[in-house]
């Protein structure tokens, strides 16, 4: 699986002959190599997907795809404790978030396993003597692209939903984070899955990304990842006329009314930024909190973020480091220029004092009181940086939250049931949690984006309908 592509059901090297190190983002030494594809890899692997969509996979019942994919997830099940170390170390992800993780993408697979077969079109009243009928069928070969944060999760739910509905899929995983990914390849193969109807081809954004959405056998794609590069996916696949869904960035708030139980909130709000070392999409990021209640929810704040711990994925800390030196290096600035523009910072977590020297990490830090134009109340950060802001009424809060060009998750604390309501309804974001914060979880609910953070809606029952068409067929049977 090392420095291989897996393509047709077959382990092969890729066409440049090169490798791409992976990084222990805990250490910051390689320990392992993967795959440089390019181009060439992903025609191949198109190749393949459509070899299958004419053969053994193309032919496969509705029944008979959810029952791979279930065995598919009773497979990840039996090899957990792998998966979740590979995950973990690959991303630098503390090992409570990678069983986490894991444990999601046995039940995406379960989950749309079981949904496989439970599709069912329309019929439609029409002239007489005329029978109509909308049925669903796949787009054909889909491409997946998939970020580093949260790959295997990611990949499930993408994969899973394109699978559940007959298509045969190519993934280019992140070059930062493609081994558990690759690991699940034999995994697809003992569960049962045709070879070709599940291809991966790891490499760059830049070569083995690009190619997978500009090729002309590719019919659907799903990206998750930055809103830069989801604007070059949009452009690209509208070349070929191709539907693409987009999963990108967020800006996401925390809104605390004066009436909210701060003993549930402020730990969840805690957990919504720190969770993943921050570089989660959907990371409650802007906490905006009501005049009366301001100081006190900063002051309280701040006294658990002065105690957050950082440290490597096996130590006992509550945020791990960042996937490379890049992400920490920009995360860093973020917070150095944010000082040096004169904002505030009430509180900062420690780094722990046995951190390898070459490891990537950054301090979880906590700005208050921060302009409402300040660059980091209207910038992902994708680090574990929270930053404060008052607001007055709910008008006033309902603006403030939706003063961004993203919409990806909001979460509402209040006691009051009315409030609840007329909040949820204003907040321009795809997801609304009240009185909890459950971004990411939840593999039944459909999950996506309002402007700058995409469209299309992946997860749930509604997934199914973004990765099929439709087809109306119209039957005279007029005597
Ligand atoms: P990224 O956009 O740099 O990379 C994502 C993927 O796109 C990687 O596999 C990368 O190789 C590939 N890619 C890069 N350039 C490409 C190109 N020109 N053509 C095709 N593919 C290309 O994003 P990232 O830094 O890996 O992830 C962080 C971003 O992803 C953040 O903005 C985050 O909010 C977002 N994200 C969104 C969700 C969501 O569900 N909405 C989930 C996770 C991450």
């Amino acid at each position: 699986m090392q420095g291989k592509l897996f393509i047709g059901g077959k382990w092969l090297a890729p066409q440049s002959g090169k490798t791409i190190a992976v990084i222990d983002p805990g250490t910051g030494e390689q320990f392992g190599a993967i795959a440089d594809g390019g181009a060439g890899d992903i025609d191949l692997a198109v190749q393949a997907a459509r070899r299958a969509l004419a053969g053994e996979w193309g032919r496969f019942t509705a029944v008979e795809r959810g029952r791979a994919l279930m065995r598919l997830g009773q497979k990840i099940l039996e090899h957990y404790d792998e998966l979740v170390e590979l995950e973990s170390r690959d991303c630098g992800k503390l090992l409570a978030t990678a069983r986490n993780d894991v444990k999601l993408l046995a039940r995406y697979f379960e989950f749309y396993g079981g949904a496989a077969d439970k599709v069912h079109g329309q019929v439609i009243p029409y002239q007489n003597n005329h029978a109509v009928r909308v049925v669903r069928q796949p787009f054909g070969v889909s491409g997946h692209i998939i970020p580093w944060n949260y790959p295997v999760q990611i990949m499930g739910r993408s994969v899973g939903a394109a699978l559940a509905m007959g298509n045969a899929a190519v993934i280019k995983p992140a070059e930062d984070a493609s081994l558990s990914i690759l690991r699940l390849a034999d995994l697809v193969t003992e569960a049962g899955l045709p070879a070709g109807a599940f291809n991966v081809v790891p490499g760059y954004g830049t070569t083995a990304g690009a190619a997978l959405i500009s090729h002309p056998g590719v019919n659907f794609v799903s990206f998750t990842g930055s809103p830069q590069v989801g604007t070059i996916v949009q452009q690209e696949t509208a070349r070929n006329h191709v539907k693409c869904v987009l999963e990108l960035g967020g800006k996401s708030p925390q809104l605390v009314f004066a009436d909210a139980n701060l003993d549930r909130a402020i730990p969840a709000i805690i957990n919504g930024i720190i969770q993943n070392a921050g570089q989660t999409c959907s990371a409650g990021s802007r906490l905006l909190v009501q005049r009366e209640v301001y100081d006190e929810v900063v002051s309280r704040v701040a006294d658990r973020f002065a105690k957050l711990r950082t440290g490597t994925q096996n130590q006992e800390v509550d945020c791990g480091p960042i996937i490379n030196a890049r992400q920490r290096d920009r995360v860093q600035r973020f917070i150095d220029d944010a000082v040096k523009s004169g904002a505030r910072i009430a509180a900062q977590g420690a780094l722990a004092a046995d951190l390898p020297a070459s490891g990537f990490f950054v301090a979880p830090t906590f700005f208050a009181d921060v302009p409402r134009d300040h660059l980091l109340a209207k910038e992902e950060v994708f680090g574990p940086v929270l930053t404060a802001m008052p607001f007055k009424d709910e008008a006033d809060a309902i603006a403030l939250a939706n003063d961004t060009d993203y919409g990806l998750a909001a979460g509402i604390w209040t006691e009051n049931g009315g409030r609840q309501l007329r909040i949820a309804e204003g907040i321009n974001s795809g997801q609304v949690y009240i009185n909890c914060y459950g971004a990411g979880g939840g593999v039944e609910l459909p999950f996506g984006g309002f402007g700058k953070s995409g469209h299309g809606r992946e997860k749930g029952l509604m997934a199914l309908e973004e990765m099929s068409l439709t087809k109306t067929i119209v039957h005279n049977f007029e005597p």
